[in-house]
């Protein structure tokens, strides 16, 4: 049986066709085009699923129902997009009810990094986990934190919203408004922006790595350290909090590998409290293509 997964992002909303086992059977991409009303996005994305199921020749009434996975903060309990700083024309915007207006099928909705979360319980690196944290290091910084052997969403969908832990008051001030949230030091939009800060021209997050990596560039070297050791400072934070077996690192931040993974090890096995026996594994997400769309069809599939 097949469920549809929608990813609303900032940019682009990817929607996708996806079994029982995980597989994508098909899927499509469209740009979030944030000048015209969410109305009329959702109408585009109801033609997409209808394309979609036209393609596979499957009915409508065949599918097992469609999974929305969306940027916080929402409100899962009125199925709405609260205020995601990049999706500011869909702020207030009942996204469920208007995706129900289109189709007769069960709609489940949370936050983008909630589903990731229980995609990588479902068929990836937490296979094995009952308590474990899946963290997206990204253009922000996110979580789901699954334990107990469910996934915890909180009264409103807003669990793991850990961006914006405050890991370095000194740093500056943050869109919550906040000063020196984990997003605002350590996300892919702040290696950034600190790297260009330092070579005084447009520096890619990628770029700013491998030169620090490289050893080329000592200031570099100790820029991306500080920032790879406010990751660990998170990291530790978590453990500490929820005692989860294992942290599963993923979004694009993460594809920096073995440097990242290093540092954020070395720091987690120095500071997270250390009680007997517990060893907190840090493994890399096994979903990046399509972690989105099989994230939001994994709601419609694994009953959370
Ligand atoms: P989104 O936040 O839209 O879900 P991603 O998870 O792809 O997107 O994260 C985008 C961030 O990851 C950007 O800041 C980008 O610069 C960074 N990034 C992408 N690839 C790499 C890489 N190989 N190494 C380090 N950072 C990367
Ligand atoms: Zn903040």
């Amino acid at each position: 049986n097949y469920a549809i997964g929608i990813d609303i992002g900032g940019t682009k909303t990817a929607i996708g066709l996806v079994d029982s086992e995980g597989n994508v059977k098909d899927k499509l991409s469209l740009p979030t085009d944030q000048s015209v009303s969410p109305s009329e996005m959702v109408d585009r994305m109801a033609a997409a699923v209808r394309q979609l199921a036209d393609q596979a020749g499957l009915p409508i009434e065949s599918l097992t129902g469609i999974g929305i996975g969306a940027p916080g903060p929402l409100n899962t309990k009125l199925g709405q997009i609260s205020e995601p700083p990049n999706l500011r024309g869909w702020w207030g915007f009942p996204v469920v009810e208007a995706v129900k207006r289109h189709f007769d099928l069960p709609v489940f909705f949370e936050n983008d990094a909630t589903a990731a979360a229980l995609a990588e319980k479902w068929i990836g690196a937490a296979r094995d986990s009952q308590h474990f944290i899946y963290i997206t290091i990204s253009t922000g910084i996110g979580a789901g934190i699954y334990s107990h052997g469910r996934l915890i969403t909180g009264a409103s969908g807003n669990a793991g919203d850990v961006g914006h832990f405050v890991v370095a008051p000194e740093a500056g001030q943050c869109v919550c408004g906040q000063e020196g949230c984990w997003e605002f030091v350590a996300s892919g939009t702040a290696i950034a922006r600190q790297a260009s800060e330092l070579l005084e021209r447009p520096v890619s997050t990628k770029e700013a790595i491998d030169l620090a990596v490289s050893g080329d560039h000592p200031k570099m070297t100790a820029l991306i350290e500080r920032i790879f050791k406010y990751i660990g400072v998170g990291c530790v934070t978590l453990i500490n909090t929820q005692d989860p077996e294992m942290l599963v690192l993923g979004g694009g931040v993460s594809q920096a590998g073995e440097p990242l993974f290093n540092a954020v090890k070395d720091y987690v096995s120095r500071y997270a409290l250390n009680p007997t026996g517990r060893e907190t594994r840090i493994v890399p997400a096994a979903l990046s293509q399509d972690a989105g769309l099989i994230g939001a069809a994994a709601l419609v599939h694994v009953s959370y």
